[in-house]
């Protein structure tokens, strides 16, 4: 069985790298928490005591950091791990991260006789404990393949968007998206709840019709509505307000990139904003539900 070295072990990265222990792959994890290593611990992974050592003698790398400047430091900054990783090895980064950071990945990892590719999720903690996420890959076809019987273990989906940075502009798209769609789809549940309707009926109503989406499906944003959801556990764990923030912003600098216009995903940027000003920034993006409350 192939060994891997994992790095960053939050919301995400903590039950993939334990869905890859149960695969029966030797596992290696690093975290800057102990809380997380003390979890995969009990899992079944080996615990590196830095990230160098964590990608010692291993086959594949992943990575699951929050943003472009963890996971630049950890590759390319002063105490880059590039030198540490084997040459055999194949680097996959899993953050959302600007299409230029993976791009600039993928030269400095190649430019050191390593092999590299982005794939970022979607499927949120959900789809990471179920092991059902989506990957989007960006890379050499071979190396995707190569990544693809691992990658399985932690998703039902494996996608090739382009080369290098592809994955992450397509991932991008994705969270733009779901931003509006979060946010319009409170809006909306907040107004029938004004008007003295039950958000369950309205949600089972809006499933069968033509405003049914992926929040109303598995994440919906009322609390009490479905339980083992954020909504309905104050908030807590999921996918962070500043990280949809994030990701918001990244949309906004691909977007400019081209001269595209996306006033849809700049007012939800302003939304998710405002909210994390207010205070919610640690919560789950489907908080914003209670910015719209009356
Ligand atoms: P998180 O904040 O829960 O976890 C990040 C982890 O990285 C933390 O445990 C932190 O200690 C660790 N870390 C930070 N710097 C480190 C370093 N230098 N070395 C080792 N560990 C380090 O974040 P998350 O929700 O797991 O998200 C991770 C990435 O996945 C983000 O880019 C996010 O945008 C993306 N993502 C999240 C979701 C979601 O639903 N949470 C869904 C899809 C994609």
């Amino acid at each position: 069985m192939a060994r891997i070295g994992f790095i960053g072990l939050g919301n995400m990265g903590g039950p993939m790298a334990t869905n890859l222990v149960k695969a029966g792959f030797e596992v290696q994890v690093f975290d800057l928490s102990p809380a997380a290593l003390a979890t995969l611990e009990e899992a079944g992974a080996s615990i590196a005591k830095s990230a160098a050592e964590a990608v010692n003698n291993v086959d594949f790398v992943i990575s699951m950091l929050p943003a472009d400047k963890h996971v630049l430091a950890l590759y390319l900054g002063d105490q880059g791990i590039v030198d540490a990783i084997p040459e055999t090895a194949l680097v996959i980064d899993s953050s959302t991260i600007s299409a230029d950071a993976a791009r600039e990945l993928g030269a400095g990892i190649t430019a050191k006789g390593r092999r590299f590719i982005d794939a970022p999720v979607s499927g949120g903690v959900g789809g990471a404990k179920a092991g059902t996420l989506t990957f989007i890959c960006g890379g050499d076809a071979a190396d995707i393949e190569e990544a693809r019987p691992v990658l399985e273990k932690m998703g039902k989906n494996v996608f090739k968007a382009g080369e290098h940075g592809a994955g992450q502009v397509a991932k991008i798209c994705n969270n733009m998206l779901l931003g509006v769609l979060m946010a319009g789809t409170s809006e909306a549940l907040q107004l029938g709840k004004a008007h003295g309707l039950d958000p369950k009926v309205l949600s089972d109503i809006m499933l069968q019709s033509s405003g049914r989406n992926w929040t109303l499906e598995v994440y919906n944003p009322c609390p009490g509505v479905m339980d083992s959801v954020p909504s309905s556990n104050d908030y807590n764990g999921g996918f962070l307000v500043d990280l949809m923030l994030k990701d918001l912003g990244l949309a906004r600098n691909t977007a400019d990139s081209t001269g595209s216009a996306t006033p849809m995903g700049d007012m939800a940027a302003k939304l998710f904003s405002e909210h994390s000003e207010a205070g919610f920034g640690s919560k789950d993006f489907s908080s914003i539900f209670r910015k719209f409350e009356k």
